[in-house]
C-alpha cells in the first residue's frame, strides 16, 4: 500500500535576510512526498489547489512517482498562500499572511483504494480536516501529524482530538511550548503524550530533535551548515524522510525510528539549502546516504 500524504499544496512569499522569492511552490504535502520520495513508493497525495496551480509543478511532482490522483483543481479557485518572513536568527519566523482559499471549502476525499493505507501522514492542514481524513481510513496502523502554531491557536480543541488518534506527533520547540503552556520541552513532552500520541518528536530548528517514545528519549544531532538560505519546510522534509524510510522498511521498532529521525535530518538539511523545494528537487540517494553516515559519525564517541 501507498503512503498517504494530507496536508497543503501552496504557493509562497518567503524574506529572509538574504533573498526573498514570490508565488514559490510550497505547502506541507509537497516537502512531505518530495522527500519521502526517496525512499519509497508509491506516495500518494490528496490535496487541493486552484486554477493557478501551474502545470510544471503538477510535472516536478510526477517526476518523482508521485501519485496525483487524489489531488483536487478547483477552477476558478485559488490555491493556498503563504508569507512569511525570517529574522537573523532563522529560527525565527513571522507568517505575514495565510490565504486559505481553496482550502475554505475543502473536502478531503481519499480514493477508494488509498483508504486501506496503514501508513499516512496528516500535514500541516487544519485539525478539522485531518479529522475528516482519520475518518475515512480504514487501517491506519501508523499515523504521523504534523501542525503548527496557527491551528495549535486557532483549533486547539479539534487538534486534541487529532492528537488522541495519531502515533506520532512533530512539533518545533516553540510550538511544544506553546501547546502546553510549559517552558521545559522534557515536561511539555510528557504533557503531549498524555494528549494520545505513543511518540513525539520536537525538533530544535538548526539544534537537532529530541524522540520521546517506550519510556525513552533519543537526542538527534543537528548537521553543522554553513549554508541556510530558506527554512522553509524543514519540518516537512523531515516528516517525510522519517515516515518515508520506515514505510520502506516497516520496522517500528525504537532503534530504527532513531535511524528514522535521522533521515528525517538529513532531508531537512537539504531542503534548507536551497529556496522553496529546490533543495528536494535533484538528490541522489548516494547523496542521502553520505549525509546519513555524516550524522552518525557526528554523534558517535
Ligand atoms: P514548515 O516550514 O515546515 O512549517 O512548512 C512550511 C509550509 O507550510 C509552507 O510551504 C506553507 O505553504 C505551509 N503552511 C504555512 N502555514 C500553513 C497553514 N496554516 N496550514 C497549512 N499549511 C501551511
Amino acid at each position: 500500500m501507498s503512503l498517504l500524504v494530507v496536508g497543503s499544496i501552496g504557493l509562497d512569499d518567503i524574506e529572509t535576510p538574504f533573498d526573498s522569492v514570490k508565488n514559490a511552490l510550497g505547502g506541507s504535502t509537497t516537502y512531505i512526498s518530495l522527500a519521502a520520495s526517496y525512499f519509497t513508493a508509491p506516495v500518494s497525495i490528496v490535496g487541493v489547489v486552484g486554477d493557478d496551480f501551474e502545470q510544471r509543478h503538477v510535472r516536478m511532482l510526477e517526476n518523482h512517482n508521485i501519485d496525483l490522483e487524489g489531488l483536487q483543481i478547483v477552477e476558478g479557485a485559488k490555491t493556498f498562500r503563504y508569507g512569511c518572513k525570517y529574522h537573523y536568527d532563522l529560527n525565527v519566523r513571522d507568517s505575514l499572511f495565510t490565504h486559505l482559499n481553496v482550502f475554505e471549502h475543502f473536502n478531503p476525499v481519499i480514493p477508494e483504494q488509498k483508504r486501506k493505507s496503514s501508513f499516512v501522514i496528516l500535514g500541516n492542514i487544519s485539525p478539522a480536516l485531518q479529522l475528516k481524513v482519520l475518518d475515512q481510513l480504514t487501517n491506519p496502523k501508523f499515523v504521523v501529524c504534523d501542525t503548527m502554531n496557527f491551528w495549535i491557536e486557532g483549533a486547539k480543541d479539534d487538534l486534541l482530538k487529532v492528537l488522541k488518534r495519531v502515533d506520532v506527533l512533530i512539533i518545533n520547540d516553540s510550538e511544544a511550548r506553546l501547546l502546553t503552556q510549559q517552558p521545559n520541552l522534557i515536561k511539555a513532552a510528557k504533557i503531549i503524550s498524555e494528549m494520545g500520541p505513543k511518540y513525539l518528536i520536537i525538533k530544535k530548528g538548526e539544534h537537532g530533535a529530541l524522540l520521546f517514545g517506550d519510556d525513552s528519549i533519543f537526542s538527534a544531532p543537528a548537521y553543522p551548515m554553513e549554508d541556510i538560505n530558506d527554512p522553509t519546510g524543514a519540518g516537512d522534509a523531515f516528516a517525510g524522510g522519517f515516515t518515508g524510510y520506515l514505510h520502506k522498511n516497516r520496522d517500528l521498532s525504537f532503534d530504527n525510528l532513531k535511524r528514522a529521525v535521522i533521515y528525517g535530518s538529513v532531508m531537512a538539511s537539504f531542503c534548507v539549502e536551497k529556496f522553496s523545494t529546490k533543495g528536494l528537487e535533484d538528490l541522489s540517494y548516494l547523496e542521502i546516504q553520505n549525509r546519513f553516515f555524516e550524522f552518525k559519525e557526528l554523534s558517535s564517541f
